[in-house]
Parts: structure tokens; C-alpha cells; sequence
């Protein structure tokens, strides 16, 4: 959220920091006490009080949590991420057998406009989902938060325990930041997520 701090996130989930990366658009998955200096796009956090957290402006920002182990991952998912398999990478160094998403508001179906080379490799990591809402010409708009559900549910999360936290960050300007629509000058937004392990 734009109107929102790190400071006011922080107190939210009860931390004092949270773990993150440099993030390059790939698909490396590393352990939360890997992450200083690190390039990756998901961090797993299993310590007690660790947080981990991704910033997106445009991108799909992808929350999992094992709800037994109580352990978490923050992932960072945008056309690049999802067409490396970012999503089957965090969930897999995350592993657990039973794990919960949540879907952050991201570049919607109504403004993700690609090149058709672009939108044809995002569909052939989403398959057999239909993530290309609509083409013209050399052109398409994509579904991206589509398409890392279709990865999460390839990675065994079933639909009913993904979250979607909806809206169009392109859209919407008074609640998101958005590459697109502001460039360089962009800010981001922070997800992040704490893990609820032992007792508190
Ligand atoms: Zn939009």
C-alpha cells in the first residue's frame, strides 16, 4: 500500500526487520540466513520471529506458508519469474505438506500488455491454464496473477487454500505504486510475511 510504511508493516507481523533480497527477475530460491547480499526472487524463512519479505511495483508479490511447520515464503513473481518457475522453485525449498498462498495485488489482465513472443512463453508456463485474455495484432494482454496460480496449483497448492488480494496496481493509483504507470520514479510495495513457529 502506498499510504503505508515499513515501520507499520513491521509492527503488524511483531518483527524488527525483514529479511530480503536483490531481486533479479530469475528463479533462485534461497534459505532467509542466505539472503545478505544475495540475488534470488523467493527467501524462506524457518526460524522463529524471521520474516522475509519481497517489493514489487507491477509484479506478482506471492506469499506461502506451511501450515503445519509454521515456516514461509515470499516470492517474487513477474512475467521473467513466472517463465523460470520462481513459483515451483520457492515452493519446493519451502516444501511441507500443507501450505497456504496468498496472491498480492499486481499488473491486471486489463493493463499487462506484451509483445505476442512474450505473452506465448508466459502461456506455455502456465499450461493448461489460458492466461492470454485477449490479442491484437502483435500484442496481448496477460493474466499474470492467473498464471502463478496455475504454477501454485502445479505445485500441488490446491485453489481453495489460495488467497487472491485483488486490484490492478496500473489502475490503481491512489492505493498501489506502479512501474508501469509511474517508471523510474516508481516506488514499491512490500509483502511480507512471518513465520509462526514453536510456541508464542
Ligand atoms: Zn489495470
Amino acid at each position: 500500500m502506498r499510504n503505508a510504511t515499513d515501520a507499520d508493516l513491521f509492527l503488524a507481523l511483531a518483527v524488527s526487520a525483514v529479511v530480503q533480497v536483490k531481486q533479479v527477475h530469475g528463479a533462485h530460491a534461497i534459505e532467509a540466513q542466505e539472503a545478505v547480499g544475495a540475488e534470488a526472487d523467493a527467501i524462506v524463512g524457518r526460524e522463529r520471529g524471521t520474516a522475509v519479505g519481497i517489493r514489487v511495483a507491477d509484479c506478482v508479490p506471492l506469499l506461502l506458508a506451511d501450515e503445519l511447520s509454521g515456516e514461509v515464503a515470499a516470492i517474487h513473481a513477474g512475467w521473467r519469474g513466472v517463465v523460470a518457475g520462481v513459483v515451483k522453485a520457492g515452493a519446493d525449498l519451502l516444501g511441507g505438506r500443507k501450505l497456504v498462498a496468498a496472491i498480492g495485488p499486481c499488473i491486471g489482465p486489463c493493463c499487462f500488455e506484451v509483445g505476442l513472443d512474450v505473452a506465448h512463453r508466459i502461456a506455455a508456463a502456465s499450461e493448461p491454464e489460458r492466461v492470454v485474455a485477449s490479442a491484437h495484432g502483435d500484442k496481448a494482454y496477460v493474466d499474470l496473477r492467473r498464471a502463478v496460480r496455475a504454477q501454485l496449483r502445479a505445485a500441488g497448492v490446491a485453489d481453495d487454500r489460495i488467497d487472491d488480494v485483488a486490484g490492478c496496481s496500473k489502475h490503481d493509483a491512489v492505493r498501489f505504486h506502479s512501474f508501469r504507470r509511474d517508471g523510474a520514479k516508481s516506488g514499491r510495495m512490500l509483502s511480507a510475511i512471518a513465520t509462526r513457529v514453536g510456541s508464542r
